[in-house]
Protein backbone atom coordinates (compact mmCIF):
# COMPACT_ATOMS: atom_id res chain seq x y z
CA UNK A 1 0.00 0.00 0.00
CA UNK A 2 1.14 3.10 -0.42
CA UNK A 3 1.33 3.43 3.70
CA UNK A 4 3.58 0.84 3.87
CA UNK A 5 5.39 2.39 0.87
CA UNK A 6 6.10 5.68 2.52
CA UNK A 7 7.02 4.78 6.35
CA UNK A 8 9.63 2.22 4.51
CA UNK A 9 10.81 5.06 2.82
CA UNK A 10 11.06 7.23 6.26
CA UNK A 11 12.38 4.25 7.48
CA UNK A 12 15.32 3.68 5.07
CA UNK A 13 16.33 7.58 6.67
CA UNK A 14 15.67 7.12 10.00
CA UNK A 15 18.07 7.56 12.54
CA UNK A 16 20.69 4.76 12.79
CA UNK A 17 23.65 6.54 14.89
CA UNK A 18 25.61 4.79 12.07
CA UNK A 19 28.47 7.00 10.81
CA UNK A 20 27.84 9.88 7.57
CA UNK A 21 29.13 10.99 4.34
CA UNK A 22 30.00 14.01 6.28
CA UNK A 23 32.62 11.98 8.52
CA UNK A 24 34.61 11.48 5.12
CA UNK A 25 33.76 15.11 4.13
CA UNK A 26 35.40 16.46 7.40
CA UNK A 27 38.23 13.85 7.59
CA UNK A 28 38.74 15.14 3.67
CA UNK A 29 38.79 11.82 2.46
CA UNK A 30 36.44 12.71 0.18
CA UNK A 31 36.24 16.19 -1.72
CA UNK A 32 34.02 19.20 -0.73
CA UNK A 33 34.00 23.23 -1.26
CA UNK A 34 35.66 24.30 2.15
CA UNK A 35 34.00 28.23 2.76
CA UNK A 36 34.82 28.38 6.66
CA UNK A 37 36.29 26.40 8.80
CA UNK A 38 37.82 26.68 12.20
CA UNK A 39 38.32 23.91 15.18
CA UNK A 40 34.65 22.98 15.67
CA UNK A 41 32.82 23.80 12.79
CA UNK A 42 32.90 23.03 8.91
CA UNK A 43 31.03 24.66 6.01
CA UNK A 44 30.95 23.46 2.54
CA UNK A 45 28.95 23.79 -0.33
CA UNK A 46 25.74 21.44 -0.85
CA UNK A 47 26.45 18.89 -3.77
CA UNK A 48 22.75 19.84 -5.13
CA UNK A 49 22.63 23.73 -4.40
CA UNK A 50 18.79 24.43 -4.13
CA UNK A 51 19.82 28.40 -4.41
CA UNK A 52 22.52 30.10 -5.88
CA UNK A 53 24.01 30.05 -2.29
CA UNK A 54 23.36 26.94 -0.80
CA UNK A 55 26.03 25.88 1.94
CA UNK A 56 25.95 23.06 4.99
CA UNK A 57 27.51 23.90 8.83
CA UNK A 58 28.28 20.74 10.17
CA UNK A 59 30.01 20.42 13.63
CA UNK A 60 33.28 18.27 12.91
CA UNK A 61 32.31 16.31 15.99
CA UNK A 62 28.88 14.46 15.63
CA UNK A 63 29.34 14.26 19.50
CA UNK A 64 25.60 12.25 19.57
CA UNK A 65 24.20 14.68 17.28
CA UNK A 66 22.74 13.04 14.73
CA UNK A 67 19.59 15.46 14.67
CA UNK A 68 19.03 18.41 16.35
CA UNK A 69 15.82 16.26 18.31
CA UNK A 70 19.19 15.09 20.02
CA UNK A 71 20.54 17.49 21.70
CA UNK A 72 21.32 18.25 25.03
CA UNK A 73 22.77 20.31 27.12
CA UNK A 74 26.37 19.53 26.19
CA UNK A 75 25.51 20.57 23.00
CA UNK A 76 24.66 24.43 24.21
CA UNK A 77 28.33 25.76 22.92
CA UNK A 78 28.29 23.96 19.94
CA UNK A 79 25.12 24.97 18.70
CA UNK A 80 25.69 28.15 19.26
CA UNK A 81 28.81 28.06 17.42
CA UNK A 82 27.15 27.04 14.09
CA UNK A 83 24.65 29.54 13.88
CA UNK A 84 27.91 31.67 14.66
CA UNK A 85 29.18 29.84 11.65
CA UNK A 86 26.11 30.57 9.53
CA UNK A 87 26.49 34.30 9.88
CA UNK A 88 30.09 33.84 9.54
CA UNK A 89 29.35 32.33 5.84
CA UNK A 90 26.34 34.37 5.04
CA UNK A 91 28.68 37.55 5.24
CA UNK A 92 31.56 36.07 3.39
CA UNK A 93 29.09 35.08 0.36
CA UNK A 94 27.33 38.14 0.47
CA UNK A 95 24.06 37.46 0.85
CA UNK A 96 23.22 39.14 4.59
CA UNK A 97 20.72 41.10 3.69
CA UNK A 98 18.73 37.78 2.59
CA UNK A 99 19.65 34.39 3.53
CA UNK A 100 17.30 31.53 5.70
CA UNK A 101 19.19 28.67 7.87
CA UNK A 102 17.38 25.28 7.71
CA UNK A 103 17.74 22.68 9.93
CA UNK A 104 15.38 19.49 8.87
CA UNK A 105 15.22 17.20 11.54
CA UNK A 106 13.91 13.55 10.97
CA UNK A 107 12.17 11.45 8.49
CA UNK A 108 8.99 14.02 8.05
CA UNK A 109 11.14 17.16 7.41
CA UNK A 110 13.02 14.84 4.66
CA UNK A 111 16.73 14.95 6.74
CA UNK A 112 18.47 12.87 4.81
CA UNK A 113 22.18 12.62 6.41
CA UNK A 114 22.23 12.05 10.05
CA UNK A 115 25.03 14.10 10.81
CA UNK A 116 23.59 17.64 12.58
CA UNK A 117 24.06 20.33 9.74
CA UNK A 118 22.47 23.66 8.89
CA UNK A 119 21.27 25.06 5.92
CA UNK A 120 22.38 28.33 4.73
CA UNK A 121 20.56 29.26 1.34
CA UNK A 122 20.37 32.72 -0.45
CA UNK A 123 21.01 34.32 -3.41
CA UNK A 124 17.52 34.65 -4.35
CA UNK A 125 14.45 36.16 -3.42
CA UNK A 126 13.30 32.97 -0.70
CA UNK A 127 9.44 32.03 -0.46
CA UNK A 128 7.42 31.76 2.38
CA UNK A 129 5.94 29.36 3.67
CA UNK A 130 8.09 26.85 2.80
CA UNK A 131 7.30 23.41 1.38
P1 LIG B 1 19.25 16.92 4.67
O1 LIG B 1 18.37 16.35 3.59
O2 LIG B 1 19.73 15.81 5.58
O3 LIG B 1 18.68 18.08 5.40
O4 LIG B 1 20.51 17.53 3.92
C1 LIG B 1 21.58 16.76 3.47
C2 LIG B 1 22.26 17.56 2.39
O5 LIG B 1 23.53 16.98 2.14
C3 LIG B 1 21.51 17.56 1.06
O6 LIG B 1 21.16 18.90 0.72
C4 LIG B 1 22.49 16.94 0.08
O7 LIG B 1 22.46 17.55 -1.18
C5 LIG B 1 23.82 17.13 0.78
N1 LIG B 1 24.82 16.13 0.47
C6 LIG B 1 24.64 14.78 0.49
N2 LIG B 1 25.78 14.15 0.16
C7 LIG B 1 26.70 15.12 -0.07
C8 LIG B 1 28.08 15.09 -0.46
O8 LIG B 1 28.69 14.04 -0.66
N3 LIG B 1 28.70 16.29 -0.59
C9 LIG B 1 28.07 17.48 -0.38
N4 LIG B 1 28.78 18.60 -0.54
N5 LIG B 1 26.77 17.55 -0.02
C10 LIG B 1 26.09 16.38 0.13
Amino acid sequence: SNEEDASKAAAATADSGAPTIFDKIINKEIPSTIVYEDDKVLAFRDISPQAPVHILVVPKLRDGLTQLGKAEERHVDILGQLLHAAKIVAEKEGILDGFRVVINNGPDACQSVYHLHLHVLGGRQMKWPPG
